[in-house]
């Protein structure tokens, strides 16, 4: 992040990552928060208990996983709108993490342009999943969104055409969401 867009944020807001050039995350990161929300993943590693106690401190959920990597839950509860709460205070795993998107950019094989397009058009499929799952009466965004799609679908079919027709959508508009977070934001630097 720069130091003149940082200076338009209250010090404690910011994005994962200070490996790339902050301009891009400034502009990139600030308008996606993908990794952070539950859309890219359910959990992400922690580097250990220390760093959990620390982070469970300032209010987020953390699950114990194994013994050595404690799990901090996503929707991560630090996330701000799309930026990070507890910026200065982000655990290694947010500090080091680049999406395929961003390391495509970094790299000059994607423009910033159209990685805005790619991250507005991950906004509007998710958006479509949203959407479908409030019109089936799912609209805790506690949980991650393949979570919340899975329940939804998880219950016997309806004697209601109209509700079936509804869940068939959602599974087909989840499957889109999925094929393109695999295509555009996985297989960066690791995360979990
Ligand atoms: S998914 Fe990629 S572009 Fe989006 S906030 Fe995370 S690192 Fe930045
Ligand atoms: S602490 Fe939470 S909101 Fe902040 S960068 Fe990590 S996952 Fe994102």
């Amino acid at each position: 992040m720069s130091g003149a867009a940082r200076a338009t944020l209250p010090a404690s807001l910011g994005r994962p990552d200070h490996r790339v050039e902050p301009s891009l995350t400034d502009t990139l990161c600030t308008r996606c928060g993908l990794c952070c929300d539950g859309s890219l993943f359910a959990e992400v590693e922690l580097s250990g208990p220390a760093e959990a106690t620390g982070l469970e401190i300032l209010g987020l959920e953390i699950e114990d996983g194994d013994a050595t990597h404690p799990l901090l839950q996503q929707p991560c509860t630090a996330l701000q709108g799309r930026l990070c709460g507890i910026y200065p205070h982000r655990p290694e795993c947010c500090r080091t993490f680049e999406c395929r998107l961003l390391q495509g950019v970094r790299r000059g094989a994607v423009s910033i342009e159209r990685a805005g397009e790619h991250i507005a058009e991950a906004h509007q499929r998710i958006a479509r999943v949203t959407g479908l799952l409030a019109q089936l009466g799912r609209r805790d965004p506690r949980l991650p969104l393949k979570e919340r799609c899975a329940e939804a679908l998880a219950r016997e079919p309806s004697a209601n055409p109209a509700l079936n027709r509804q869940r068939a959508e959602l599974e087909a508009a989840m499957a889109a969401v999925e094929r393109w977070i695999r295509r555009r934001f996985m297989g960066g630097t690791a995360r979990q």
